[in-house]
């Protein structure tokens, strides 16, 4: 055998993995507006852009059947690809499922499956329009594909970030990791005594967030009826710091951000000091909040009413200046993001 060169994925990650893919890669369609890089591929036949994403969730890595009920795992996989629709200023038309099943899972639980996503297409008002099924070895494997439309002017893009602008996050952040937090050591309880009963009374919030996000469409069809359009948008999935770097690499700009206006529910900050974590740190590298992330024109910033659900947490800076949070005690910290590797994470 000759000896080939091998490389792990961990020493490029996740995102240096899909860099070098997409090096290798010529389009060919003129109809290909925009393909690898941003939250979806962007498609021009007609007036209208369609937009397509598609998200892969396998059974032991991005979800636990011990305490996601199978209801919950069928919406969140639906919001989380509407989350990237709406990341493009897009309206979801569409989704096709796709699922991998053992023969552990009964009809009745693919049922239960399918309630869930039923009910996440009657929220975002899409279609189900087909999928691919098969089985599998071991486990579940679920992947949704979305599907939405947008003129090719209301679609906002990771590049479009200018100096100068405000940069603002919807919701608040980290909650979805505490929940997380919070679910896995119930699990553990659980493992130990069948008998025990999971204690989350006083964590309702964060682990509704976790279990069932919700994507943004609410916050889109605002700013569309304003006449606002973001300069750049991401939805935060893989963590605040994460998508920041994302925004950052894509319009060539820098990032200052204030950590004291990094909103974080009131429920989070509780859990993160009962798990010691600290706070900014959930909600910058957490992830799964399904928040969207985007810059506006401050001229456009001045026109949101201060009643919306957004917070402006810093400003694009010149690209020189690199990407730093400006902390409680005005130091300038440099921005570290995690999930620039995610191979490397566990
Ligand atoms: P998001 O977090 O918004 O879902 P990802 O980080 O998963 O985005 O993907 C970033 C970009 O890389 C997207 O344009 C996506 O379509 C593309 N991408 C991811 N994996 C692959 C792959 N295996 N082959 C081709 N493109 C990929
Ligand atoms: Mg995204």
């Amino acid at each position: 055998m000759t000896e080939e060169k091998r490389t792990e994925i961990a020493a490029i990650g996740e995102f240096g993995l899909i860099d070098r893919l997409q090096q290798q890669i010529t389009l060919q369609q003129e109809s290909t507006v925009y393909g690898i890089g941003d939250d979806a591929a962007v498609i021009q036949t007609g007036e209208l852009c369609t937009v397509v994403t598609t998200d892969l969730l396998t059974e032991g890595v991005h979800f636990d059947l011990r305490y996601v009920p199978l209801r919950h795992l069928g919406y969140k996989a639906v919001a989380v690809n509407v989350s990237d629709v709406a990341a493009m200023n897009a309206i979801p038309r569409q989704i096709t499922v796709s699922m991998a099943l053992s023969n552990r899972f009964s009809v009745e639980a693919v049922e239960e499956l399918y309630a869930g996503i039923r009910l996440a297409c009657e929220q975002y008002k899409v279609d189900l329009v087909g999928g691919d099924t098969t089985a599998s070895g071991a486990g579940l494997t679920l992947s949704v594909t979305a599907l939405g439309t947008a003129a090719p002017h209301e679609l906002v893009y990771r590049n479009g970030a200018r100096v100068g602008d405000v940069i603002c996050v919807s919701g608040d952040l980290g909650a979805a990791y505490m929940g997380l937090q919070v679910l896995e050591r119930e699990k553990e309880v659980f493992i130990a005594n069948p008998n025990m009963q999971p204690q989350l009374e006083s964590y309702e919030y964060i682990v509704g967030r976790q279990l069932k996000p919700e994507a943004r469409m609410d916050l889109i069809h605002e700013l569309r009826e304003l006449g606002i359009r973001p300069t750049a948008m991401i939805d935060i999935s893989d963590g605040l710091a994460s998508e920041l770097f994302h925004i950052s690499h894509r319009s060539g700009v820098g990032i200052a951000i204030n950590e004291d206006k990094i909103p974080v529910a009131e429920e989070t900050g509780r859990a993160a000091d009962e798990f010691r974590i600290d706070a900014t740190t959930c909600a910058l590298n957490g992830g799964e909040d399904y928040e969207l992330l985007f810059t506006l024109d401050p001229a456009d910033y001045e026109r949101i009413s201060k009643e919306t659900d957004i917070t402006a947490i810093g400003l694009v800076r010149k690209a020189e200046e690199g990407l730093y949070l400006i902390t409680r005690g005005s130091n300038r910290r440099p921005l570290q993001a995690q999930g620039w590797q995610h191979f490397k994470k566990k």
